[in-house]
């Protein structure tokens, strides 16, 4: 339910969402402010525990502003922005031209487009870096299948925001495009990850176990992609 209040002549838009629990809690997401509460919790309380959490409001939206702005500072998709692809630095380079194609050239990605707007070279870039893994994450998925002794369903090859990979009951597979962004070795360390699903279906001792048989440091791997390492698609 849709809810609005007003704190110091300003709006506060929120959500409110009953739910079982006994508990009432406040969650402050970038596009949107969730009050999780009881069944039973008056309107009036809701409304007023918003008004009581303004400044904590407030202070939680900021931190996400200032968040995505370092990010847009650090990765503007103009030319000679880093890149990070297969765990090296790449230069983009962003070129005018009516025909729109990217391609690596030695340490530089090149985009060619008829729109050298950032948002349409992110596009472009993105569409590149998808590409690119696909194609290693098959490649890696070819490699490791023989090794580790069973083969997956369907695997697809999507953009999550921070699930990195997943496993379903049928043995399907699923990647994070992104993971082309981190070293090779993060990449493997899912590919086997998943992979080992299809023996065990939880994260028990022995599941790590099998995962460490191909990868005894795996541990570091998925440390690494556990610690909010920067990338130009957060
Ligand atoms: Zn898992």
């Amino acid at each position: 339910m849709q809810r609005s209040v007003k704190v110091n002549g300003e709006i506060i838009d929120y959500t409110l969402i009953k739910t079982a629990r006994a508990s009432v809690e406040i969650r402050v997401l970038p596009n949107e402010i969730r009050l999780f509460a009881p069944q039973s919790y008056p309107l009036r309380r809701a409304d007023q525990l918003v008004r009581d959490k303004a400044d904590w409001i407030a202070q939680a939206r900021r931190r996400f502003t200032e968040y995505e702005a370092r990010e847009a500072a650090l990765y503007p998709m103009t030319d000679g922005m880093p890149v990070p692809v297969e765990g090296r630095q790449y230069t983009l380079r962003v070129t005018y031209g009516t025909r729109s194609s990217a391609y690596q050239a030695g340490d530089e990605l090149v985009i060619i487009t008829p729109d050298t707007a950032p948002d349409k070279v992110r596009e472009a870039l993105r569409g590149y870096l998808i590409g690119r893994a696909q194609q290693r994450i098959r490649e890696r998925l070819d490699h490791f299948i023989p090794l580790v002794g069973r083969a997956p369903g369907r695997v697809t090859i999507r953009e999550q925001r921070t699930k990195w990979g997943s496993c379903s009951g049928q043995g399907n597979l699923n990647f994070n495009w992104k993971l082309i962004m981190a070293p090779p070795e993060a990449l493997d360390y899912v590919v086997i990850h998943e992979l080992c699903h299809l023996y065990e279906f939880n994260h028990s001792p022995r599941f790590w176990e099998r995962v460490s048989r191909y990868m005894p440091e795996y541990a570091v791997w998925r440390d690494f992609l556990r610690s909010g390492w920067a990338h130009p698609f957060p």
